[in-house]
């Protein structure tokens, strides 16, 4: 990585901006680098990468979420720390909180995903936490940090963050209550269900199976059928939203926002942006948001890129699921076993050991980044998820560099 001040003399051909540096913002950035003759620019809001799956280790405990990108962007790329504020596609230019403009040849549209909370839920905006950012992240530690240890804690959403996120501070000895809001842990299997619901058990967390938190007030939340239960803080991990830099772009995107692709990972309005991770949506029928999916799609979006420069079609993207795996605090975890298009099987396993699995995919995120720096080639997907029957067409348009 080199800093945007020391730009070298030489001209590379091809410009690439990456905007957003997470997982698939740097695994793109680290394949591009194939062609020396490609100048990669990343831009990020941060100077550190953030581990944002470890967000709720940060909340509960104080994990230091934030790496240097030092070791994980390859020679020569440039970070830029800004954000991104529009594509001008006429212009080919990016603009940026600072004012400043980035030409672009080919844009990679990383910008991941966001917490939101419901506007249409009285009280949510004000009062509850989300986690799925740093900047929320650390509100809510500090949060946290005010609180006296067995104050009631209300994690709203049992998704795969939510059930994290209850375990955690649980483990940490705090008082927490689940609500899921119809289902426990969703794209569980029902064995896989049943064996983290006993483990949440004896982390004495209280679990709300069909409970749905209809208001959240500073010291409660009020379910459906008007009862309201104490709540000092209350965390909201349901449902993710994304950045609106698209949109604010006159992109198409799906209703929340991502980008929509055809299955190369092109803009389906524009071939010179390609999107991968959190906020792509190919075909209009997007993937799980994982690290699976952003670490699958990163660097099949730089060959999008590539073959373009070199002239070649590009290929349509491939991925496959083998499971999911969540953390129930630092001792146990449950790692779900999915069918290749991500739907689960009857098969889990759980306890201590898938713990230390579960370290080990989550260190394995920093390693595959790191030695993608060092060796752009290195890199691997699976095959076999399935695509639509009918994937939507790519733009229209073909221009010259
Ligand atoms: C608490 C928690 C636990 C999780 N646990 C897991 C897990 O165990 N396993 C798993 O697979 N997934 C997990 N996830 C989901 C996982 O973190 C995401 O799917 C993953 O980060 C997606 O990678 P990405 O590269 O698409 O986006 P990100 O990692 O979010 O990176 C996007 C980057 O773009 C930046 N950005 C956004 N807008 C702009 C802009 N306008 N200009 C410039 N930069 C911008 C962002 O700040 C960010 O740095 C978890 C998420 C949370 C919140």
């Amino acid at each position: 990585m080199t800093d945007f001040t020391a730009l070298t003399d030489t001209v590379p051909t091809t410009r690439v901006v990456v905007i957003g540096g997470g997982y698939s913002g740097i695994l793109a950035a680290n394949h591009l680098r194939l062609r020396d003759d490609v100048d990669v620019t990343v831009v990020n809001p941060r100077p550190k990468f953030i581990e944002r799956i470890r967000l709720h280790q940060l909340v509960a405990a104080g994990y230091d979420a934030g790496v240097d990108y030092g070791t994980l962007l390859g020679e020569g790329i440039r970070l830029v720390v800004d954000t991104a504020m529009r594509i001008d596609t006429a212009a080919r230019t990016v603009r940026l909180a600072s004012g400043r403009e980035l030409d672009y040849d080919y844009v990679i549209y990383a910008v991941g995903s966001t917490g939101t909370v419901p506007q249409t839920i009285p009280g949510a905006a004000e009062f509850a936490y989300p986690i799925a950012e740093f900047e929320q992240a650390q509100r809510l530690r500090t949060a946290l940090e005010a609180l006296h240890p067995a104050a009631p804690v209300t994690v709203v959403g049992a998704g795969l963050t939510g059930i994290e996120t209850a375990s955690e501070l649980a483990e940490q000895g705090r008082n927490v209550t689940l609500v899921c809001g119809g289902r426990l842990g969703p794209s569980l299997s029902d064995p896989g269900r049943r064996s983290t619901a006993k483990a949440l058990a004896k982390l004495g967390v209280t679990v709300m199976e069909a409970n749905v938190v209809t208001e959240v007030r500073a010291d409660a939340v009020v379910f459906a059928d008007g009862a309201v239960r104490p709540s000092a803080v209350t965390v909201w991990t349901a449902g993710f939203g994304v950045p609106e830099l698209a949109t604010a772009s006159g992109l198409r995107t799906d209703a929340i926002g991502r980008l929509i692709t055809d299955e190369t990972l092109t803009s389906v309005d524009d071939e010179r942006i390609v999107a991968a991770g959190d906020c792509a949506a190919p075909s209009d029928q997007p993937l799980r948001m994982c690290c699976a999916t952003a670490t699958q799609l990163a660097p099949q979006a730089a060959n999008t890129v590539l073959s373009r420069i070199e002239g070649t079609t590009p290929a349509a993207f491939e991925y496959a699921y083998a499971g999911s795996c969540i953390s129930l605090g630092r001792r146990t975890a449950t790692l779900q076993v999915t069918r290749k298009d991500d739907t689960p099987v009857n098969v889990y396993l759980a306890g201590r050991a898938v713990a230390t699995f579960k370290e080990a995919v989550c260190r394995g995120t920093l390693w595959a980044m790191r030695r993608s720096a060092r060796k752009p080639a290195w890199t691997f997907w699976l095959k076999g998820g399935p695509r639509p029957a009918q994937p939507v067409p790519g733009p229209k348009v073909v221009s010259k560099p």
